[in-house]
């Protein structure tokens, strides 16, 4: 018994020390930002943390009226520089010519944060492939055609990769088949990319976070009527993202638990029936 409660309180205290907070604010002062996705929800919450933080920043994603007030936004709260460039990832020329503005308007890249994502809703599978293709198009081949465009200019600066994944990309999640392939291929990816990134010695980092339940508008209005997880702030989220890349992370978590509720879920891989019942159909209100 004694042998046990000694193995778990060293699990517990190396757990503490490997997720202590070393983020230093003056990490990403003055550092270049792209960040995807960030007319709205964490992406929009990520560019004010940036712009806190002093940083300069591009944006992008669809929404021109949205972009330009998420810019005014971050330069009230002391971005040293900030601009929008809109573009759709739908468009398979738009991650590039997104990415050469970026560069071009920064002199640089530090941080490529990708986390644009596409619609989808919560249902069944009803069949439709073209929307697998389209959405793999928007959530991971366009992330692929930016990291592309972007390794070349990272390896110049020692600059970060941040991948903006997703429980649903660790448990094969019902509901949302075509959302969970995107975020499956993602990890497999960005996490192939990493093992290459060691073995070639590389300075530029990947880090993939892994997110639970957020409360941006666009999850909450999709999974009104499902009794579901609790959803954590996504202001936070932002933030743990921030601190995962400029701390060169491999992988994070938030919330943190989730990385025990991936852990359990390959130890008992039964488990998980009790974590998905609670998207189960019959619990739709
Ligand atoms: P969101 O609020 O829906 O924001 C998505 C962003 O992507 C918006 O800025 C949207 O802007 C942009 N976008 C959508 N389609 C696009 C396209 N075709 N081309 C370019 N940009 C496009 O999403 P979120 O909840 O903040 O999620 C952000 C990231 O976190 C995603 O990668 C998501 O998978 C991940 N995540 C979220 C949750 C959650 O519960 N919220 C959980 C796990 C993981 P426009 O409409 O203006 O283009």
């Amino acid at each position: 018994m004694k042998g046990y409660l000694g193995f778990f309180m060293l699990v517990a205290a190396l757990t503490a020390y490997m997720w202590r907070d070393t983020f230093d604010p003056e990490s990403v002062r003055g550092a270049r930002v792209l960040i995807t996705g960030a007319s709205s929800g964490i992406g929009e919450q990520m560019a004010y943390h940036y712009a806190k933080f002093g940083a300069q920043i591009v944006i992008t994603a669809r929404r021109v009226n949205a972009l330009k007030t998420v810019v005014q936004k971050c330069e009230k709260l002391g971005a040293q520089k900030v601009m929008y460039v809109p573009g759709d990832m739908s468009d398979p020329a738009d991650p590039e010519r997104v990415f050469k503005y970026a560069v071009e308007n920064l002199g640089g890249l530090d941080f490529l944060v990708l986390n644009h994502v596409g619609n989808m809703n919560i249902e069944l599978w009803n069949g439709d492939a073209d929307h697998v293709r389209s959405l793999m198009q928007v959530n991971f081949v366009s992330f692929v055609q930016m990291a592309a465009a972007a390794f070349p200019v990272l390896e110049t600066s020692g600059g970060s990769i941040i991948v903006v994944s997703s429980l649903a990309g660790k448990l094969a999640s019902p509901f949302v088949a075509p959302y969970t392939s995107t975020k499956f291929a993602m990890n497999g990816f960005f996490g192939a990319l990493q093992n290459e990134l060691a073995i070639k010695k590389s300075n530029v980092s990947v880090s993939i976070l892994i997110l639970g339940l957020i409360d941006t508008e666009a999850a909450m209005n999709k999974i009104k009527g499902f009794n579901t997880m609790t959803a954590y702030p996504a202001s936070e989220a932002a933030l743990s993202i921030i601190k995962a890349g400029a701390t060169r992370q491999k992988e994070a978590y938030y919330p943190w638990f989730h990385y025990f509720t991936c852990l359990i879920n390959n130890i008992f891989p039964f488990g998980k029936d009790i974590l998905l019942s609670s998207l189960s159909a019959e619990n739709k209100e």
